[in-house]
């Protein structure tokens, strides 16, 4: 497959996998508050995390955005954040239980 080149890759704090830039998730740390930076575009320190709940998870277990953004952030504002981007992961709204880990669904 060949690369288009200039699409700026960056970092999972989870997975450690380099992604294209825009299929990740941002976080910036924004007046000392994480955002989820939907723009791409908020001013700030940001980590990256790609949009998958093991990568939300592992990052929560080993403080990697606190790592990665050079701050201490209380956990719980950490839970709180990882929480809400699980919600986003699921499918909102369906009432699907939890995919089970396995292989993607093309469309
Ligand atoms: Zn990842």
């Amino acid at each position: 497959m060949p690369k288009r080149g200039h699409i700026p890759q960056r970092r999972c704090v989870g997975c450690y996998n380099s992604v294209d830039k825009g299929t990740l998730l941002r976080i910036v740390l924004h007046d000392g508050v994480l955002c989820i930076d939907e723009s791409g575009r908020m001013a700030g320190r940001a980590a990256y995390l790609c949009r998958d709940r093991r990568c939300l998870q592992i990052a929560a277990k080993k403080r990697a955005m606190q790592r990665s953004l050079g701050v201490s952030i209380a956990a719980a504002h950490i839970d709180a954040l990882i929480g809400s981007l699980l919600e986003r992961c699921e499918d909102a709204g369906t009432g699907k239980e939890v995919i089970p880990d396995g292989e993607d669904q093309g469309p």
